[in-house]
């Protein structure tokens, strides 16, 4: 009998990082075509996925902040990047064959639904993938937080962030060479340590208090994606 994938419903959170591949900033459509192949994949399976995008390869509302802009206007700015990304991914899916619904958290009538909790269930129930944009549409707080809560509220088995690294390490792997990889963390692991930042702490709060799972993976390796759905040893599971 043909292997089952371990998740039903998953949320993946691909960041602005993620977006811009191997610029240094904005958007880079070639990546953005590698990433729609790989969440093409992982569809197959029969996978329910909802996909939240960051913003920062564009804006990060802190950055403007610091540079003197009032910071909740900043925020939204920071906002509307994730929406550009938003944007982009869905015309890589729609181009790779799949059925995609863009909803965002702030109006954008002409070119997105609203955020409606049971439309988008009801998408994924249908095989569409949704994509997220626009975070939570509040100021202050990341898209990993975003990511959290609308995976709760999506009936999501699991967060699955996608990173340049393999998974979950020690120290920084990129500063600290002694930096080990951790294949199981927990929750409240994750939360107290502070050397752990791969997602930020409300985001993992929220989790631990929910019980919700955390995949990290590395989504520049090919086929990471689908491995990890199908449970195999890939990246760091906080459970
Ligand atoms: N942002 C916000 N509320 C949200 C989500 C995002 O204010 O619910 C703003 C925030 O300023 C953030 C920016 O949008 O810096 C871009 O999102 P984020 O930094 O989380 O993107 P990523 O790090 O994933 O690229």
């Amino acid at each position: 009998m043909k292997k089952k994938p371990k998740y039903k419903r998953i949320l993946l959170k691909l960041s602005g990082e993620a977006m811009r591949g191997k610029r240094e900033f904005g958007i880079d459509p070639e990546f953005i075509s590698y990433l729609a192949s790989e969440i093409a994949e992982a569809h197959k399976l029969g996978v329910q996925i909802a996909v939240v995008t960051g913003g920062g390869n564009i804006f990060r509302g802190v950055a403007g902040s610091k540079r003197g802009m009032d910071e909740a206007t900043a925020h939204y700015m920071g906002m509307l990047a994730t929406i550009f990304n938003a944007m982009a991914l869905q015309d890589a899916l729609e181009q790779k064959g799949l059925v995609v619904r863009l909803q965002t958290a702030i109006e954008m009538k002409q070119i997105a639904e609203n955020f409606i909790r049971k439309k988008a269930i009801r998408h994924m129930e249908k095989g569409r993938i949704v994509v997220l944009g626009g975070g939570t549409g509040l100021p202050f707080i990341t898209t990993d937080t975003g990511a959290a809560m609308r995976g709760l509220e999506l009936g999501c088995d699991a967060v699955f962030k996608a990173t340049k690294v393999d998974g979950v390490y020690s120290d920084d792997p990129m500063k600290n060479p002694k930096a080990k990889k951790l294949e199981n963390l927990t929750l409240k692991e994750a939360f107290q340590n502070e050397k752990i930042t791969i997602l930020d702490k409300a985001a993992v709060e929220l989790c631990m208090r929910n019980d919700l799972h955390i995949v990290v993976f590395n989504i520049h390796k090919k086929g990471a994606l689908k491995k990890a759905l199908m449970g195999e040893k890939i990246g760091t599971v906080i459970r």
